[in-house]
This record gives C-alpha cells, sequence and structure tokens, in this order.
C-alpha cells in the first residue's frame, strides 16, 4: 500500500457531525479515492492478482462502513463482472476504463423485494425486440433492492442488472444486462430509485428500490451467453453471479481490520479511564477482571484472525484450485469473522459505558455494519447450510488445519462427525425430514468451528503469543461449553480457572499486543484521549444561556477588587 489516504482530509473529516446526505457523498468520494490510489488494472479484478487482494486488506477500507460496500459493488460486482466480458465485448472498454478511474460508478442488481435469496424466482423482464431490449418491473415485488442507485452528482452510475429474458413471449433463462441508470441530469428515463430509510445504528448509504419501466436498452447491453433457452437455468444464473462468491470471502478481510480497531479503542479507553479509589489516586478501569476479559478477548480475536488471513487468501488465490473449495473457504471466514465480530463488538462496547453507543466512537456502528457484511453478497446461514451439506455428502472437501489434534479441531471433528452419524440413521438420507429439523441448524455451529480450528492453527504457526491462542481458544470453548463438558472432560471451573491464567499472563503486555495490531495510525476516535474529545466536543454546536448571575456578581466583585 504507497498511498497515505489515511491522513487526506477526505478521510480525516468527523464524518458523524455532517448531515445523513453529506456523509453519503463523503463515502463516494472517499471510495472513488481509493480506486484512484490503487489503479488496479482490469486484469488485476478479472484473475484476482496478489494486488486484487492487497487492495482488499488495505486498512482505509475499515474506517468508513459506506465505502467498504460502495466498494464492494463497484469494484468487485461490478468491475468483476464487466472484466470478463471485455474480450469479447470490446466496445465496452471506455466504459470500463472510466470506471477504473472512478470517474463512473457501478452496480450489481440481483435481489428483489419479492424474492431476496430465491434468485431463481427473479421477475425483471427484458424483452428482446428488433433494436434491443425493454427493461421492466413488472410489478412491485419485482423491484430490485438494496443497491445504491440514487443519483449522486458529477458521479454518472451505470449496473449490472440481472433479468428474466423474454424472446417471442418465451422466458429465456436469467442474464446480465449493462444498464445506465443515472448520469449528470438525475436518473435515466424510466427508472426509478427510492431511497430506503437509514438502517438501524447504522454507516449511512443510499440503499435503495430500483424499477424499470419500459426502459429502451440497444443490443450491447445485453451481457449474457446467448438467446437460446438455457440448459440449466441454475447454472447459468450462478455462472454470471461468479463475482458474489469472490465477495463472499471479501467482506470478511475488512472486518479483520475492524477488529484491530475495536480491540485498541476497547484497551486504550480502558486504560485512560479511571475511579476514584480509596487512595487519592486513581484506578485505571482495566484493572477490573470485567474490563480486561472483553478487551483480552477482542486484541486475541483481532491477533487470531489476522494470522488466519493470509492462509485463507492462499486458497482464494491458487489458480489451479476447485472454485467450490475456495467459495467454500470464503464462507467459512465470512461466517467465523461474522458471528465473532457480533460477540467481540457487543462485549467490548458495552464496557465503554454510554460512549460505546455513539457511532463516533465507531464499535457500535461496527456492530451494526458487520449484520449488514452476513447478509450481503450471499446470506451467511444460507451459506453454511449448502457448504456445510454439501461437506456432509463428501461432495469436496475443505482444508483440515494443519495442527490437527487442538482442543478446536478435535471440536470441529467432533461437529462433523455427531451430523455424519445423524446423517447416515436417516431413512431418506438428505431428502428425509430429519436433514431439516436435526442437521442442518447445526450448520452455522460446523462451519464456525472449522473456522476457529483452521485460524487457532494458523495462528500457533505464525507465532502468535501463547496467551492470546489460550484466551481465543477458551472464548470458543465458551461458545460451545456443553460440548467440551461432554466430550473434552473440561468442566466450567476448569475453564473459568484455565481463563484465568491465560488473562493473567496476557495482562502485563497488553499494550504490546495493541501496538502490534497497528491500527492506531489509521483512525482516530473522541474518547481515545483527552486531546482527541476536547477537539471533538469543541466541534459540536452548544446551545447557550445567558451569563448567569452568580458569574456576573463574581466577575464584577474581581474587576472592582482590582480597582
Ligand atoms: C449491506 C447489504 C448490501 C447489499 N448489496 C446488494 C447489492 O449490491 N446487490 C443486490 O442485488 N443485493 C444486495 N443486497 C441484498 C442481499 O443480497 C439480500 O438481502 C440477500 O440476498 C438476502 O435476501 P433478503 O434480504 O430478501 O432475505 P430473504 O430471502 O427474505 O431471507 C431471510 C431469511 O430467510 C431464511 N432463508 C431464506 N432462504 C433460505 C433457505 N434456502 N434455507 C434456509 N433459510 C432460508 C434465512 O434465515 C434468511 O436470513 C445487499 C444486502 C445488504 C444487507
Amino acid at each position: 500500500m504507497g498511498h497515505r489516504l489515511h491522513e487526506h482530509p477526505l478521510f480525516t473529516t468527523q464524518s458523524i457531525l455532517l448531515s445523513e446526505d453529506e456523509r453519503i457523498k463523503l463515502s463516494y468520494r472517499r471510495a472513488m479515492a481509493i480506486v484512484r490510489a490503487w489503479d488496479l488494472a482490469i486484469d488485476d479484478i478479472l484473475h484476482c492478482t496478489p494486488k486484487f487482494w492487497a487492495f482488499q486488506q488495505d486498512p482505509i477500507h475499515s474506517l468508513d462502513g459506506s465505502l467498504t460496500n460502495y466498494l464492494g459493488c463497484h469494484v468487485n460486482l461490478f468491475l468483476g463482472t464487466l472484466s470478463s466480458h471485455l474480450r469479447h465485448r470490446p466496445y465496452l472498454r471506455p466504459l470500463v476504463e472510466r470506471a477504473l478511474k472512478g470517474e463512473i460508478f457501478g452496480n450489481f442488481l440481483l435481489s428483489e423485494v419479492g424474492h431476496g435469496l430465491d434468485i431463481l424466482s427473479m421477475e425483471t423482464e427484458a424483452t428482446k425486440v428488433q433494436d434491443g431490449f425493454i427493461l421492466n418491473t413488472p410489478h412491485a415485488k419485482a423491484a430490485k433492492i438494496m443497491p445504491p442507485t440514487m443519483p449522486i452528482p458529477g458521479l454518472p452510475k451505470f449496473a449490472v442488472v440481472l433479468s428474466k429474458l423474454i424472446v417471442d413471449g418465451e422466458t429465456r433463462g436469467m442474464h446480465p444486462f449493462l444498464v445506465n441508470t443515472s448520469d449528470e441530469h438525475g436518473m435515466c428515463p424510466g427508472i426509478t430509485s427510492t431511497r430506503l430509510p437509514p438502517r438501524c445504528g447504522n454507516s449511512p448509504m443510499d440503499f435503495s428500490i430500483t424499477t424499470f419501466d419500459h426502459v429502451r436498452l440497444p443490443p450491447e447491453s445485453f451481457l449474457g451467453v446467448g438467446f437460446d433457452k438455457p440448459k440449466d437455468d441454475r447454472a447459468l444464473l450462478h455462472q454470471y453471479i461468479w463475482r458474489i462468491a469472490i465477495g463472499t470471502g471479501i467482506l470478511p478481510l475488512h472486518v479483520i481490520n475492524s477488529l484491530g480497531i475495536v480491540a485498541t479503542i476497547g484497551a486504550d479507553y480502558s486504560f485512560r479511564r479511571h475511579i476514584q479509589g480509596k487512595d487519592s489516586e486513581g484506578i485505571p478501569i482495566i484493572s477490573f477482571r470485567t474490563q480486561q476479559l472483553p478487551v483480552l478477548r477482542a486484541v486475541a480475536v483481532a491477533h487470531v484472525f489476522k494470522a488466519w488471513r493470509p492462509e485463507v487468501l492462499k486458497v482464494l488465490m491458487s489458480q489451479d484450485g476447485d472454485f467450490r473449495v475456495k467459495h467454500g473457504m470464503g464462507v467459512t471466514l465470512k461466517a467465523t469473522v461474522a458471528r465473532m465480530t457480533t460477540i467481540i463488538t457487543r462485549e467490548v462496547g458495552e464496557r465503554l459505558g454510554a460512549q460505546g453507543l455513539f457511532g463516533h466512537n465507531y464499535i457500535s456502528e461496527l456492530e451494526n455494519d458487520t449484520r449488514g457484511m452476513a447478509i450481503a453478497e450471499g446470506d451467511a446461514l444460507v451459506l453454511c447450510i449448502r457448504l456445510f451439506s454439501e461437506l456432509l455428502l463428501n461432495r469436496y472437501a475443505l482444508p483440515r488445519p494443519a495442527h490437527n489434534q487442538t482442543l478446536l479441531a478435535r471440536h470441529a471433528t467432533g461437529v462433523f462427525s455427531n451430523c455424519t452419524s445423524l446423517l447416515n440413521a436417516l431413512p431418506k438420507s438428505h431428502r428425509d425430514p430429519g436433514f431439516n429439523s436435526l442437521v442442518l441448524p447445526q450448520s452455522e455451529n460446523a462451519i464456525t468451528s472449522l473456522g476457529h480450528a483452521l485460524a487457532y492453527s494458523a495462528a500457533v504457526d505464525a507465532g502468535v503469543h501463547q496467551p492470546l491462542l489460550d484466551i481465543f481458544e477458551l472464548m470458543v470453548v465458551q461458545m460451545d461449553e456443553g460440548w467440551y463438558i461432554e466430550h473434552a472432560g473440561m468442566t466450567q471451573a476448569q475453564r473459568a480457572q484455565l481463563e484465568d491464567r491465560a488473562i493473567l499472563s496476557a495482562l502485563p503486555r497488553l499494550r504490546q499486543y495493541v501496538d502490534e495490531l497497528d491500527m492506531r495510525q489509521y483512525f482516530s476516535v473522541p474518547i481515545r484521549n483527552d486531546t482527541t474529545w476536547d477537539a471533538f466536543v469543541r466541534k459540536l454546536k452548544p446551545h447557550r444561556g445567558p451569563v448567569a448571575e452568580a458569574k456576573q456578581i463574581s466577575v464584577g466583585l474581581v474587576a472592582s477588587a482590582r480597582l
């Protein structure tokens, strides 16, 4: 990473003090500045080169949840989809060049109001006519939902729109179409973008409902393979939306950096905040075990996931690997990081008192943004269900942890073999109702247990400090404590004892562990220190009454005493 954008006023601006609309525009400007700074080539995006993955790990993404979403739409979904069409459709190049320079913004419109995950039921229609296509939303439930299509001055928007193709009154599968949705004058003819109200406690974005009213598209807008009825609608649609599978693994990469920020904020505040002790000396709240535990857990998880990241990337970047395995690793990373982050952000956020509730102190907003991340580019639970089913049916296998006898690896093996036994005992195997009621509810736990074991194993090899490994391990144990009591002979009391030991040995080096996360240079929050707090308060709008009477008298007395 050669840029220092995090020091640029675009990024040091305290966005929380702006109006929602101003924040949205700022996030677009930030996103496009990052696009320009990284200067990715279309081949980087098409082939997911090391530069593409380095871009995805840039901590700058973690400073603003909205820009992460915008970049996900623009770079991975929009440019990623167009990148595979350039060879056969060279007329797309000028548009792609503009997108690479951040001069236009690209969206990807798949989800519909009435058919979120059930994409095969999509109803948007593109009817083939002599000179192109007519794109239409037949009714309200077929409206596209979520992609941010609101017009932004100075940033024309285009979109890859997934739609049914109608030829001679017959549906011929679902295909992508390239559509200009807004230009310098606003929305393009026949297209309506209705902005949804803000999500609760998230970084603001112009998530929208988008409809098409008989929009005329030129023949070149068709990005599909052909007009014949496809043999397998489902397979073809999945072929078109392959960048979503890449996005599954990208979004958690940003969150791993965000966890480093959460750990840093939690630790810094806990060292800084004092209560009055019996002696005149104040006592920092980090002295309390109830503070040490969430802070050290955050530090441990941030270190362990940071160590796991390169191992996951090796799989995602391998040129000859099975795509299902790559996607499976992305799902495992996403589910594991998302679930752990929602736990950590809540635990640390609550321990910052009232300060933890505010968006300006980062953690609470990240908690909500992570919930969005878990849904965007594949709902984490549904992805786990699909992956777990395929693993149980031995359709393919994911890499196993190199250290396969650790407590966490044994747990993952145990959860999988328990479900395999359940499956084998079902009269109709995975078509048995028992599969839905007994096996599938364990999908997320099974996939995240594999994630924990892989992360732990990678962290051992990366030399993560032993106390942090222990804290991570014991936190994971607590998440499925029953299993460890039943199968590993570990009682709750033993776990608590071990955790006590791990915390005691980590505490003297807590500051060092936080420094090693190396996130301080990238962000600032008001509660970081007295200077940042004072500067923040000075920017807030006070409502003052007239000078109080007592002050007038005392000022008057002082003045007359001087005479
Ligand atoms: C931050 C964010 C950004 C997004 N960006 C885009 C974008 O750029 N482009 C775009 O097209 N869309 C986008 N989306 C939409 C996203 O793809 C959909 O929200 C997602 O596909 C889920 O659809 P839904 O919300 O309608 O949920 P539903 O389909 O209503 O699903 C709700 C719940 O039902 C259950 N469920 C559904 N199906 C199954 C199943 N087969 N098995 C078991 N349980 C099931 C699950 O619990 C699931 O969580 C975005 C969403 C978010 C949150």
